[in-house]
């Protein structure tokens, strides 16, 4: 339709055009053939005028003497004349007295003496009368016709000739301004189809011809090709800041999802392929201990290595923080997809070169086979919800663990939302209890304290460990609810029983990181100690190495400062589990070192476990700090431990964790039967 009316613009363009050259030679030519041909009547007029103004002076004694024949041979001369058709003589009683030609010519409409050139053109007649007048009288009058109808064809021709030539002008002007037309025409009927392209598909690499001329036309093409560029790299822009990963330079979620769901709906005939996620072990670990850039360069490295180890057709992106995606095309079994995997693992066996360190990564992994389901629906989200849930399950593992999807890890994640339910519950009715553990001074000989565990039995499932629900309460936000109930309760029981007037034991209770970072944590420790009258010397916060790894270091150890100022003990739980560093151990404000079960148990039946255990004894020592160790099972690891210099132990070889009632008889009990052996 647009289309049309462009070529509808040319077209009027040129009607314009030729219709107006057309009246325009029209209109001259006609003015100059209407103003000769005036001319030329005048001057035939005027002739004829001399001549019948002759013949009536010749004509003047005949009719005085009314000598007819001598009138009419005067008439008849005339009549050799050329262009004469007619004469006749009128005397003054109106009787015709001579003729000579056609009296035809004497009808009153011929002789009358029109003014009007035109109508004397369209008889081709020109009458002309004189009076005859002889002595001063008027004795008649002399009508003479003349033939004027050569000059009306001559007029005619040339208003034919100047139509002729009007439409030749036209015809002319119409093919000469053809260029012009198609200058204009042509780039605008391009421009607008382009246009009408460009909207359609939404695809703007198009452009219109280059035009180098410097006329408005050329500077309207130039201006919409620059205006295409500047659109085409604007979205280039946003093509890559919506699809690409600025620092690996690999595509990021999006894009995965998009080439997965391409492929799923695109799946060669037979088709077989893999999704694998891939995440760096103890990456964030790396990023806090050293810089952001150091993480910066190391995913790079990292993303770099992945894509030389794996095959062409592999989608690879980066998924998230530090997880990568992989699409394998082709494909078919698990032992296709782990051979994929390790040749990736591959390329991190040498540790990677990031500036002057040398670092060791290890890749874990989760896969998901995509055989025969290209026709299910929601395939792409079911798709990369079991990657994902395949990959926790490998990290759940070991380090460097491919893991496939299996339909029981959906169960568990469904697990985790029916019980993280009912922790909720729990939570806002405060519906927990805390069993007390033992610590046996080693050096004193007595229980020197207690280790706070809470406990939860879930309405269903019976009682659960904390190792279970405590991770999980962390998970979905809930462990600062749990730990202020938990920090209230122990501090509670401490003070009764130092209230009791029983021997003093320090209550040493667990803080999660979480808790820490929580606004007004010191404010909720000292409350708790005021409210419960606790002496600040008889609480011992717990605190796990994980606590100092993550980017509000400061804010911990400036909030660890506060409490030990205010006289609260603080240990270092789970030591050697983690990530430990001497650097921090050092500066921070730590009273005692709870050394895990790791390697207490089974230290007196290991040389090496022995020598482990023993260094790390002295170095706490060499720290300045008291060591307690965790997890004694036998009696000979608690007499390996005395041997070593731990001040402190704690384990089932003395007390597990009890209720408050049966914890402090036990510890009673312990007390005496040392009391006694050392009578
Ligand atoms: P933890 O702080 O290292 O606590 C010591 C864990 O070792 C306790 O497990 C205790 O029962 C167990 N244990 C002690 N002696 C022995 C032994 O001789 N042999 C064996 N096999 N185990 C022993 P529990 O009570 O299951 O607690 C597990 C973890 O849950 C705790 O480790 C702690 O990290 C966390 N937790 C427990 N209560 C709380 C709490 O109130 N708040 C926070 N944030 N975490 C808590
Ligand atoms: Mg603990
Ligand atoms: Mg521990």
């Amino acid at each position: 339709m647009m289309t049309r009316s462009h070529r509808g613009i040319g077209r009027r363009m040129s009607r314009l055009l030729a219709l107006a050259t057309f009246f325009a030679v029209l209109l001259a030519a006609l003015a100059h053939t209407v103003l000769q041909t005036r001319r030329e009547l005048q001057n035939q007029m005027l002739s004829m005028q001399a001549t019948a103004l002759a013949l009536a002076a010749a004509t003047g004694d005949a009719v005085v003497e009314v000598d007819r024949p001598k009138a009419l041979s005067a008439l008849t001369a005339v009549s050799r004349i050329p262009n004469i058709l007619m004469a006749n003589i009128v005397l003054t009683d109106n009787s015709t007295f001579a003729t000579m030609g056609q009296t035809a010519y004497l009808d009153d409409d011929v002789v009358t003496q029109s003014d009007s050139s035109i109508m004397l053109l369209y008889r081709g007649l020109l009458p002309v009368s004189v009076d005859i007048i002889k002595g001063g009288e008027v004795r008649g009058r002399l009508l003479v016709v003349g033939d004027i109808r050569g000059l009306r064809s001559q007029v005619f021709s040339s208003v034919l000739t100047t139509f002729s030539f009007a439409l030749l002008a036209a015809l002319v002007g119409v093919v000469a301004s053809r260029p012009l037309q198609r200058r204009i025409v042509v780039p605008l009927t391009d421009l607008t189809r382009t246009m009408q392209d460009i909207r359609a598909s939404r695809n703007y690499a198009a452009a219109l011809p280059d035009d180098d001329r410097a006329d408005e036309v050329g500077v309207m093409v130039k201006s919409f090709n620059g205006l295409m560029r500047d659109i085409r790299s604007r979205d280039d822009a946003l093509q890559k800041l919506a699809y690409h990963d600025p620092l690996t330079g690999l595509g990021n979620r999006v894009s995965f999802q998009r080439a997965l769901d391409d492929w799923m709906e695109r799946p060669a005939v037979g088709a077989s392929g893999a999704v694998a996620l891939v995440n760096i072990h103890g990456f964030r670990a790396m990023n806090d201990a050293f810089s952001h850039s150091i993480g910066d360069a190391l995913l790079m490295t990292v993303a770099a290595t992945i894509k030389a180890a794996v095959a062409e057709d592999v989608t690879l992106a980066r998924y998230g923080g530090d997880e990568f995606a992989l699409l394998l095309r082709g494909v078919e079994t698990i032992e296709d997809v782990e051979k994929a995997l390790a040749r990736v693992q591959a390329g991190f066996v040498k540790p990677l070169q990031i500036g002057d360190l040398e670092l060791h990564v290890t890749l874990t992994a989760g896969a998901v086979l995509l055989a025969g389901r290209a026709g299910e629906t929601d395939v792409v989200d079911s798709v990369l919800r079991q990657v994902d849930l395949a990959l926790a399950d490998a990290k759940s593992q070991v380090a460097g663990k491919v893991a496939f999807f299996r339909p029981e890890l959906a169960d568990v994640v469904q697990e985790d939302a029916t019980v993280g339910q009912a922790l909720r519950q729990a939570a806002k009715d405060g519906d927990f209890e805390l069993h007390y553990q033992a610590q046996f001074d080693l050096r004193a000989n007595r229980v020197s304290g207690f280790e706070a565990l809470v406990r939860w039995t879930h309405p269903v499932r019976g009682p659960m460990s904390p190792g279970v629900f405590i991770p999980l309460a962390e998970r979905i936000g809930l462990i600062s609810v749990i730990g202020d109930w938990v920090l209230l309760a122990g501090c509670k029981q401490a003070a009764a029983w130092y209230q009791q007037g029983l021997p003093e034991r320090i209550m040493s209770i667990n803080v999660s990181p979480a808790q820490i970072l929580a606004a007004g944590f010191v404010e909720k420790v000292r409350a708790a100690l005021q409210t419960t009258g606790l002496p600040p010397h008889l609480l011992c916060l717990e605190l796990t190495e994980s606590m100092f790894v993550g980017s509000r270091y400061a804010e911990t150890v400036f909030v660890l400062e506060t409490l030990a100022r205010d006289g609260v003990k603080l240990a270092l739980d789970d030591f050697g589990t983690g990530y430990s560093s001497l650097g921090y151990l050092q500066k921070l404000p730590f009273h005692s070192i709870k050394i895990d079960r790791a390697f207490v148990s089974g230290a007196d039946k290991s040389t090496r476990k022995r020598g482990m255990l023993k260094s790390i004894i002295d170095m706490v020592h060499v720290l300045g700090m008291t060591v307690v160790a965790e997890g004694a099972e036998t009696n000979e690891e608690v007499n390996l431990l005395q041997q070593l210099g731990a001040e402190k132990v704690q384990g089932y070889a003395l007390a597990r964790p009890l209720p408050a009632d049966i914890a402090m008889a036990r510890a009673s009990e312990i007390d005496r039967t040392y009391l006694a052996l050392s009578a």
